[in-house]
């Protein structure tokens, strides 16, 4: 027997009880006659203790350990004299009379503990070892735990886990495939799911009415900071339904979720259409944990001569609360050159202070008396010692450069606390997104998605234009100006989605050979039926109040995608390229 009980789990309850554990050393300090080691395992610390005195040999031995061994002891525990109020163990040791050492260890590169002296490179070459590190650990435990709670969830309100699987004919969601070649059929190709989507909706004609998995997806995008090529969606379907169905039926798991893991209460969640949203926050993921709304004030501050804001299609801004005389100059100048960068692009930025003893300060004091200064300030909700931010151009741009300012804003006033969670669907997106550039349609969500009901009339007889402003039964769930999820009520019918594939550029062709099975399958009784899938990944980082996911992936990849400790992607054997019927142009 390795263990009679885990490095968590003595108290002073245990004292006089022999006990048998296992672990890795963390750490031993010799002090005169004593020796003391830190043993730890997934559970917690223990110290035990050796006795010159009493075992010389023992003792000697011990001392011997190095950092990682793993070792076993039998001895009996003690009340500590001086406890440690830190450590649930803390009131505790072993005295230890056996020893056996399991496996040596080498020096581990990086110090395992809470805070380690390991840069991020070595960090994934060592996974293994970073992983024996409490907070990347929590974070694995917690990531399981969330897992279960959805399981429960899901399978309480009649949904099934169904796997799909991995190797199938591509999925357009906008992003690439990953291509797996088949040995079998020369010179034919597999696709890695972008994500079960057609699956799911295959399951639905198949009966299965409501249907999830926790499931992989796999999308070759260039990464960004923060975006994995594999990653994990809370994946779900369900028949019947309405768009309100699934947004009671997520927003009850993500309560779930909140409630019975972090004991918090979410609330109903508000509920914003796209183009509010854009119009409010310049964002179709709006961060409302925080107000500076964004005002328009076209009507107030064109035509009196400023040519700025003149040119401008929209003239739009924020009102800081509290700020006015608390910013400087300096830091106004320092907000200009921050806009001006080219990650944000605003060509220039102009302030209004309404100052605690009623003045007004503007940078385009100039231009516009105190009256009409204040006009906007009314129309902005500006109190005493207020501030406007104030951004003007091309509506689209705009938005997106004032959006960038309100986050930083709301950063430097410190109202973005990652332990306050303010959920938020954003709904009726667009169901087409014209690109002037390559002068087609995209999907706005993905080729499934159904245009709403009242629209699909429209979308048979409309023009061009009209298809611009076709509205989607689609959703996102964002929290904290995080997207977390999204999904929307799907096409059940030949007709439309063969409609739906026209508009966005496939040929009949096409859309047979690449989409026939589902368009087939609609002929056979396909249920109204629509869905949603949550990012797994980001939901816990989220829930943690992390911005990173990497460390709720046991084996993350780096930012050029490769596995740093099993080394991959790598190139393969010459012999396996011929099997595969495969030749390369470039040497690895
Ligand atoms: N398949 C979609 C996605 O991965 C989600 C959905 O529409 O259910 O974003």
């Amino acid at each position: 027997m390795y263990r009679t009980n885990t490095c968590g789990e003595l108290r002073l309850g245990n004292a006089g009880m022999e006990v048998t554990l296992s672990g890795w050393v963390q750490a031993s300090r010799d002090l005169g006659g004593m020796t003391f080691i830190d043993l730890r395992d997934r559970y917690g610390i223990t110290q035990l203790v050796f006795n010159m005195e009493e075992d010389a040999d023992l003792c000697m031995r011990a001392r011997k350990l190095g950092r990682e061994f793993v070792i076993q002891v039998t001895g009996s525990v003690r009340e500590r004299t001086s406890k440690n109020p830190n450590r649930p163990t803390g009131d505790v040791e072993i005295v230890v009379s056996n020893l056996q050492t399991l496996n040596a260890s080498n020096v581990p590169p990086f110090t395992i503990e809470n805070e380690t002296d390991g840069g991020e490179e070595l960090r994934m070459k060592y996974r293994y070892l970073d992983i024996r590190r409490n907070p990347v650990q929590e974070k694995i435990i917690f990531r399981s735990k969330v897992a279960l709670e959805t399981r429960k969830y899901l399978s309480a309100s009649n949904f099934i886990e169904v796997e799909t699987p991995c190797l199938i004919k591509s999925t357009p969601e906008g992003a690439r495939d990953f291509i797996v070649p088949s040995r079998i059929n020369a010179g034919q190709f597999y696709a890695l799911p972008q994500s079960p989507q057609t699956f799911k909706q295959l399951l639905m004609v198949a009966g299965m009415d409501r249907y999830f998995q926790i499931v992989k997806c796999f999308r070759d995008e260039d990464l960004r900071a923060d975006r994995q090529p594999e990653f994990t969606q809370i994946d779900c379907e369900m028949a019947f339904v309405t768009r309100e169905d699934i947004l009671q039926t997520f927003e009850g798991l993500t309560q779930h979720l909140f409630k019975s893991i972090l004991h918090l209460d979410l609330g109903t969640f508000p509920r914003m259409s796209y183009d509010d949203a854009m119009q409010r926050y310049g964002s179709d993921k709006p961060d409302i944990r925080f107000g500076m709304e964004f005002v328009e004030l076209n009507d107030l501050a064109k035509d009196k001569g400023f040519a700025v804001f003149d040119d401008a299609e929209l003239v739009v801004g924020i009102c800081v609360p509290d700020q006015a005389e608390a910013y400087s100059n300096k830091q106004l100048n320092d907000l200009v050159e921050w806009v001006k960068r080219p990650q944000i692009g605003a060509k220039g930025m102009v302030n209004v202070k309404f100052l605690a003893d009623g003045s007004i300060k503007s940078s385009v004091g100039k231009f516009y008396t105190d009256e009409q200064l204040k006009e906007w300030g009314h129309k902005a909700g500006a109190g005493a010692n207020d501030m406007l931010l104030i951004l003007s151009g091309e509506t689209d741009k705009v938005r997106k450069q004032l959006n960038e300012l309100r986050l930083e804003m709301g950063n430097r006033l410190g109202l973005r606390d990652p332990k306050v969670y303010k959920p938020l669907w954003v709904v009726d997106f667009a169901l087409l997104e014209w690109d002037e550039e390559a002068q087609r349609f995209h999907a706005m969500h993905h080729p499934f998605t159904s245009p709403k009901a009242t629209d699909i009339e429209r979308m048979f007889s409309g023009d061009h234009e009209t298809m611009k402003s076709l509205r989607a039964d689609a959703y996102d769930l964002v929290i904290n100006g995080v997207e977390i999820g999204g999904g929307s009520i799907r096409i059940h019918d030949r007709k439309l989605q063969e409609k739906n594939f026209k508009l966005l550029g496939f040929t009949p062709e096409e859309a047979e050979n690449q989409f026939g099975f589902l368009l087939g399958a609609f002929e056979y009784g396909a249920p109204p039926h629509g869905g949603i899938a949550l990012g797994f990944d980001r939901l816990c980082a989220m829930m943690k109040g992390e911005t990173s996911i990497r460390d709720f992936i046991a084996f993350p990849k780096n930012n050029m995608g490769k596995d740093v400790m099993i080394d991959a992607p790598s190139p393969i054997d010459p012999e396996q390229l011929k099997e595969l019927s495969l030749k390369l142009d470039v040497r690895p």
